[in-house]
């Protein structure tokens, strides 16, 4: 991490936890400590932002887990950054692997909801990966420069984007890319900003690993260069997050 990068750790809740369950995590929250110089985020079921942004604390922002790229109409289901904008949600987390290989989202409607979310003033997590056939088939780079291109074309703001890089075979299977395997394909991805946006847009934007992070592992992780955080699942809803955010330290 550089100085201009400040360090960024979101939780992923997934579609998990209820009323009393998101009443114990904010109160691990809020007990923290949590690092100030750390920005945290955790996305909530979308059913749950209200309720959630009243009980966290004021350190910890909200985020939904998805929404639709037009801000209003007939589709069944959705939710739009004009509703998260009315219910005072910040942040999004746009083309998660699930959304991506659970239902089916390509780079061309991930990339419009990113595009529409930006519009609307939130901040976005957009997530890239590779699947595990892809690694082991020496195409990672091809797979994430590729998704990050379908982004690329389409903003030209990068002020509000935290890219998140979450090999698929590292999500919810305890297989953490090792500190180098991680910081290998964060550093391609800062080069492939450098060429193909901006070395200032490459400097400033935070990358952020995801992937079976846990307290255990996540310090080794945090000491690379272009690691400037992480998109936490599974342990976000324990209190060793808390240790998460504090990585740093
Ligand atoms: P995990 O999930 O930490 O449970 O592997 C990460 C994610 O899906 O963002």
């Amino acid at each position: 991490v550089t100085m201009g990068r400040k360090f960024w750790v979101g939780g992923n809740w997934k579609m998990n936890g209820d009323k009393k369950g998101i009443e114990e995590i904010s109160k691990f929250l809020t007990a923290g400590p949590l690092d100030p110089n750390v920005d945290v985020v955790v996305g909530v079921p979308s059913i749950y932002l209200e309720y959630a942004k009243g009980i966290l604390p004021s350190n910890v922002a909200p985020a939904a887990q998805n929404c639709y790229k037009v801000p209003k109409g007939a589709f069944t289901g959705e939710i739009s950054p004009a509703m998260l904008n009315d219910v005072g949600v910040k942040w999004v987390i746009l083309g998660h692997s699930e959304r991506r290989h659970v239902f089916g989202e390509n780079d061309d409607l991930v990339s419009d909801k990113v595009v529409h979310a930006l519009e609307s003033g939130l901040n976005v997590v957009a997530c890239i990966g590779e699947k595990l056939d892809e690694r082991e088939g020496g195409k990672t780079e091809e797979v994430v420069f590729h998704q990050t291109k379908a982004i690329a074309d389409k903003i030209k703001d990068w002020s509000k984007v935290v890219i998140a890089y979450e090999p698929v075979w590292a999500i919810g299977t305890g297989k953490t890319a090792t500190p180098d395997q991680a910081q290998e394909v964060h550093k391609k991805l800062r080069e492939w900003l450098s060429k193909n946006v901006s070395e200032q847009v490459a400097q400033d934007t935070r990358i952020v690993y995801g992937g079976s992070v846990t307290g255990g592992n996540c310090k080794d992780l945090a000491k690379e260069a272009d690691i400037d955080g992480f998109l936490v699942g599974g342990a976000s809803l324990k209190p060793e997050f808390v240790q998460i955010v504090n990585a740093k330290n």
